[in-house]
């Protein structure tokens, strides 16, 4: 361990009040990682990594991760983005997906190449989406992979199911798989007007013929400011499905992709849910065009790569509960 560098740690953080921060020159990564080693033993925490310094917290807090529930931490759900075409052409899309987006497909061999990796990594349910998935003919090979090792989601707008497709559709296994049908209101009047005209006949046929094959489903819309009483109505469909709780899905507009108005989101403020799409790996997959939001270009090792968005995850946390306690103005 460097001596001038412990020296510097020392001194940092013993003239530093418990629960406030300092900050510590450092000179390259071997010095980050010495002043890791320091701050663990002596019970403080490293906030930020910054390209000459490090910010160092006096004391410890509770590891952010364990504050959420298990299945919310970053690293148990794998989000794959099989393609990015898509036969609709949403106004809100967050991926901006349409008939004549680029296609981005990740191929069969890749994606067992990434179930190879997700299991060893700790990965333990997958949520395959698009683009509509569907729209690759041979879906089916990666759906049969994936619920071979882990209970599997795939999103859809359900519009697919015809001929060939629809008997590889009803070839699948059941167990382990779910349908997530992609379905805005009770009625066609707003779902249409984002989706296109007659989508929603045809994503009701499309839950209809889930449901006859034996699928297990779960349906989630996508509101915007001029959604009204369309929630309470929609509450009322899904009884007449007979969903449970966790078949239905409520969720606002993010301002992604094609959405010019919604939430706002940023890494700072999302918890992540590890995304790959065959351009890289992303914080969550609302975000999987963002510049801002891409964590890496290359999917493996896909353990270190969940370690690295648990780590950033847990310093954002970490850094806004410091911020919030430790920013008086007066
Ligand atoms: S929101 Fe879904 S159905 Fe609509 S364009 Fe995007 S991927 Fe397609």
């Amino acid at each position: 361990m460097s001596f001038e560098l412990t020296l510097r740690l020392i001194e940092a953080v013993s003239a530093t009040a418990a629960g406030t921060t300092t900050l510590v020159t450092v000179d390259g990564p071997d010095d980050v990682e010495t002043a890791r080693r320091w701050v663990e033993a002596t019970g403080n925490t490293i906030l930020t990594v910054h390209a000459d310094s490090i910010e160092i917290l006096r004391g410890r807090l509770a590891d952010p991760l364990e504050a959420l529930p298990p299945d919310r931490r970053p690293g148990y759900r794998l989000w794959i983005y099989t393609n990015f075409h898509c036969n609709l052409a949403c106004d809100y899309c967050c991926v901006a997906s349409s008939p004549t987006a680029e296609r981005r497909i990740i191929s069969v061999e890749d994606f067992a190449a990434i179930l190879d990796e997700a299991v060893p990594a700790g990965i333990r349910e997958l949520y395959l989406t698009g683009g509509e998935p569907f729209l690759l003919l041979d879906l089916d090979e990666r759906l049969r992979l994936a619920v071979a090792v882990l209970p599997t989601t795939v999103l859809t707008n359900a519009m697919q199911w015809q001929g060939e497709r629809l008997r590889r559709l009803d070839a699948l296994p059941r167990d382990g798989l779910t349908l997530q049908i992609s379905l805005d209101s009770a009625t066609a009047d707003l779902h249409d007007r984002h989706r296109g005209d007659g989508s929603f006949a045809r994503a009701m046929k499309g839950i209809r013929t889930a449901l006859d094959l034996g699928f297990r489903i779960r349906v989630a819309a996508t509101l915007g400011p001029d959604a009204g009483a369309s929630e309470n109505e929609l509450v009322g469909l899904f009884d007449e499905l007979s969903l449970d709780e966790d078949q239905r899905v409520v969720r606002r507009i993010a301002r992604q992709g094609a959405a010019n108005a919604g939430l706002t989101m940023s890494r700072a403020s999302l918890i992540p849910e590890v995304c790959l799409s065959a351009e890289g790996v992303w914080w969550h997959p609302v975000a999987a065009i963002d510049p801002a939001m891409k964590v890496s270009d290359t999917w493996f090792p896909l353990a270190k790569t969940i370690e690295a968005v648990q780590g950033e995850y847990r310093s954002h946390r970490i850094a806004n509960d410091v911020l919030a306690s430790t920013f008086p103005c007066a």
